[in-house]
């Protein structure tokens, strides 16, 4: 795949080393185009949107408005109404957890989610279930990370939440999410979807999903940090309150009284990150311009030959399904004898970048056993080279540390 251009930062030299990049599960690298359509944006259409008649004012609009036909369509959503812009995941869960799971659940209902949740889509459930009295239930992984469909049953009548992410970011799995949200359908409870390792990796529809709330953020997405996401359905949105208050959410504001603006800005409160729109408004068509097709065969290869380099060293523990229908360009690992912040410390001192860390999901590492692991996730800008140097490297790293290999 020839983009390497497109991304500068990736000729970066780190520690005397070039730069491979291999953290894309925390956040990605942005080509060109998304500087420069943030560049064009701070030049000549900066200012505050929905707020005036002047020249600057209606430019940031049609922007951040643009941007939210965009990610309509990206997404296969029905209506832009159905789209508010966050700062990320994190707020988007949250924002649904306030807004509909605090005004919606009581004693003796259950939120279900399963235990490869990030904390961003596990905090905010406990804090549900703490406030309203409702109880939170985990389905669990088996050994590989994999959700049996047994775990399933565990959705019953009184599930009103089952919230689920579409790709773990620490198993790499691909979750069942169609069969989870259709069966929280069928009990009345309501799906949630913690988009964020899905979204920038492939083709999602919120529609053919069926979800009934999807979060994602834009800087795993080769966008800015700070504009996130979260689709909702327009019945579910309707019937909730909003989350944050003040200007731009309303209507009229009487010295006692408020009532709330119409769908989407009623969830917008306070003035929004119109750059960042800018930035993800890009993104979109840059990953649009490559085709999801591309993208996953490129990032399926370097899963692959990663995967298979890895399985060839004795000292290495893959965490996560080791068949690669079953997961995304994420691998967790363990290196027998090396604490992980070691092996990241070692490798960075070779260039490269993965993570070492519990990567907000302490519940599943305790239930995995582990205390914590490195990960390297890939992106389509990566190539079979960097791969080979890392799992050179890969190689190196106990002989650092004193074994004989
Ligand atoms: N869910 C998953 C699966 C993630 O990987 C992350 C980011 N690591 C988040 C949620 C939270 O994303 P953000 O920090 O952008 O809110």
């Amino acid at each position: 795949m020839n983009v390497r251009e497109d991304f500068p930062i990736l000729d970066l030299t780190v520690n005397g080393k070039k730069l491979v990049y291999f953290d894309n599960a925390a956040t990605t690298q942005r080509p060109l185009s998304v500087i420069e359509a943030v560049r064009k944006y701070d030049l000549e259409q900066n200012g505050n949107p929905h707020r005036g008649s002047h020249y600057l004012s209606i430019k940031a609009t049609e922007v951040y408005e643009g941007t939210r036909e965009k990610v309509k369509s990206f997404i296969g959503a029905k209506s832009s109404d159905e789209v508010i812009f966050t700062r990320n995941t994190t707020e988007s869960i949250n924002l649904v957890a306030y807004s509909y799971g605090m005004e919606n659940l009581k004693a003796g209902d259950k939120i279900i989610i399963t235990i490869a949740e990030h904390h961003s889509n596990l905090v905010p459930w406990q804090q549900v279930a703490k406030v309203t009295g409702s109880t939170l239930h985990y389905m669990y992984v088996d050994k590989e990370g994999r959700l049996p469909s047994s775990e399933l049953d565990k959705i019953d009548a009184d599930t009103k939440i089952v919230a689920c992410t579409h790709m773990s970011n620490v198993l790499g799995t691909i979750m069942p999410v169609k069969a989870i949200i259709d069966r929280a359908h069928s009990v009345g409870a309501v799906a949630v979807i913690d988009g964020a390792q899905s979204v920038p990796h492939m083709k999602v529809s919120v529609t053919e999903l069926d979800a009934d709330f999807f979060a994602f953020s834009g800087h795993k997405l080769l966008s800015q940090l700070g504009i996130g996401v979260l689709y909702g359905k327009k019945e579910l949105l309707k019937s909730m309150k909003p989350f944050l208050f003040g200007g731009d959410m309303i209507e009229y504001v009487h010295e006692q009284e408020t009532s709330f603006n119409e769908l989407p800005y009623k969830f917008e409160a306070g003035t929004q990150n119109v750059e960042g729109a800018a930035s993800l408004s890009a993104a979109i068509d840059y990953i649009n311009g490559l085709g999801f097709d591309k993208i996953a065969e490129q990032e399926m290869l370097l899963t692959e030959h990663a995967l298979e380099g890895m399985k060839k060293l004795p000292y290495i523990n893959i965490v996560g399904p080791r068949d690669l229908s079953e997961r995304g360009a994420v691998i967790s690992f363990t290196v027998e004898g090396v604490h992980p912040h070691d092996v990241a410390t070692i490798l960075d001192s070779y260039g490269i970048a993965v993570r070492a860390g519990h990567h907000c999901a302490q519940p599943l590492m305790r239930y995995l056993g582990i205390q914590a692991s490195n990960r390297a996730s890939f992106c389509f800008y990566n190539t079979i080279d960097e791969v080979d140097y890392f799992l050179g490297k890969l190689g190196e790293i106990r002989r650092w540390m004193g074994y004989g290999a």
